[in-house]
């Protein structure tokens, strides 16, 4: 996945594994499976209303099935008759060893963080889903266990902040439904645990507030994560932490499972793994971009793409590809990094960045009078094309801009993204744009210390 290359650990994007069962003698061989547009595609045909852009398929819970079509995916979440869902906070008791005199930290604090956390789903949602505040742990049907204490660290530098309890058994199979592609099916997670310090300390309330907003996802019937980094259900805490509501593909999605059907079926996993992906096409048609460009005012640049593009913003900028974020032909990402040069950016933090991808060439260009890097690459498995062109902005930041095609139709994009690149225009850096910070890894915060929850890696 060649999104991986700019912006994410390989290790974010998550399959859909089984989970583990008992076995006498030696473990079956399971495929994992990747979601995949073909299969969205089909499933568009039976709900063709759905909000885009989404990571539908990433939610879906996994079935295991004795049957030749292999398990089946199904959507699964709290029903309209278990509105609203009754849920304690508790206060919590903080470690005094971790606490520092001067930051001081109020328990009601991380309550109301997580009280904010709740509202935010309600707002956003539109009403489909409803919660209520109960007084007791005895008259909730979800806790939000609030710990403070540092977290456990399950792997070296990963601390394992938040985690939605027995998400692998919150769906539970009532049968299928004979009368339609479904299965019957009742959802219910009874907790989340939230740790409130990390090895530096306690924890800030907006940081709190982030994880409660993330684990409520999982809660509310995500199976799985987002693979972008704007979204809350992105499985890391990156950049976004100031970010206090869901982004636009958070919505869509749950929007999105919350009006289907109880129990949809999203597609099959094969006993013997997807099938072969179809050879790469060439592009057709003209090299059309839409009138309206897309703005980033807070990143200060503006540019346009083919209007059958989609977008989603990301931490540091945006990214448009030509089908699904998570499975696509071809994408353009553009990002701002605060960094005086190319080199200084290079030297810091395209280390990351680069990870795994084969060097082809270099050299230094001229892109709108700014002084450019130009990369061309080749993802591990050789079989997408990266360019990318890193332009030194001039006022302490630089400009990523990554390209991808599949390998040997690179040369037939090219000229869909010289027309793109054609139209952008960056603005000179105003007081309300992106502040020049001290230079960071910007694939390290991405994938940070800082681990939401490991309770869905399958
Ligand atoms: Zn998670």
């Amino acid at each position: 996945m060649l999104g991986g290359i700019v912006l994410l650990a390989t290790s974010c994007i998550q399959g859909h594994a089984p989970r583990p069962r008992p076995v006498l003698g030696e473990a079956p061989v399971q495929s994992v499976y990747h979601p995949d547009r073909r299969d969205y595609a089909s499933f568009l045909v039976a709900f063709p209303d759905l909000l885009e852009p989404n990571y539908l398929p990433f939610m879906a819970h996994r079935f295991e099935r004795a049957s030749a079509q292999g398990d089946a995916l199904i959507f699964c979440r709290w029903s309209q008759s278990q509105m609203p869902i009754a849920v304690h906070v508790n206060l919590p008791a903080l470690d005094e060893s971790v606490l520092d005199e001067f930051l001081p930290v109020r328990p009601e604090a991380y309550v109301q963080a997580s009280i904010d956390a709740l509202a935010i789903w309600e707002r956003d949602l539109d009403g489909l889903v409803r919660f209520v505040r109960v007084e007791t742990p005895e008259q909730a049907v979800l806790q939000i266990r609030l710990v403070g204490e540092r977290a456990p660290v399950p792997v070296p530098n990963r601390q394992r902040l938040g985690a939605a309890e027995r998400l692998v058994d919150a769906c539970r199979s009532l049968g299928w439904d004979p009368d339609a592609d479904r299965m019957r099916v009742h959802f219910e997670l009874p907790e989340l645990v939230i740790h409130l310090a990390d090895e530096a300390g306690f924890l800030p309330t907006s940081i709190v507030r982030r994880l409660v907003l993330h684990e409520l996802g999982h809660a509310l019937g995500m199976r799985g994560h987002s693979p972008s980094p704007g979204d809350v259900m992105f499985p890391r805490l990156g950049d976004a932490t100031g970010r206090e509501a869901l982004s636009v593909q958070d919505v869509n999605s749950f929007i999105a499972l919350y009006e289907l059907p109880q129990g949809a079926h999203f597609g099959d996993v094969p006993p013997d793994g997807p099938s072969p992906r179809p050879a790469p096409e060439p592009p057709s048609g003209g090299t059309q971009v839409d009138m309206a460009p897309y703005v980033d005012a807070r990143r200060g640049f503006e540019i346009s793409v083919p209007a059958s593009w989609v977008h989603i913003e990301e931490p540091q900028g945006v990214f448009f590809s030509d089908g699904p974020s998570w499975d696509h032909a071809v994408s353009l990402r553009l990002f701002v990094w605060p960094a005086p040069t190319i080199e200084r950016f290079m030297a810091c933090c395209a280390g990351g960045l680069l990870q795994g991808a084969w060097f082809r060439q270099s050299a230094w260009i001229v892109v709108g009078g700014r002084r450019t890097l130009q990369l061309r690459l080749e993802d591990a498995a050789g079989e997408r094309a990266i360019e990318w062109l890193v332009v030194e902005l001039g006022d302490g930041r630089v400009m990523m801009i990554a390209t991808e095609s599949p390998v040997g139709y690179e040369a037939a994009w090219r000229p869909w993204f010289q027309t793109c690149l054609a139209s952008l225009e960056i603005w000179p850096l105003g007081r309300d744009e992106v502040p020049v910070g001290s230079v960071s890894d910007p694939s390290t915060s991405q994938e940070g210390a800082r681990r939401w929850d490991s309770s869905s890696e399958r």
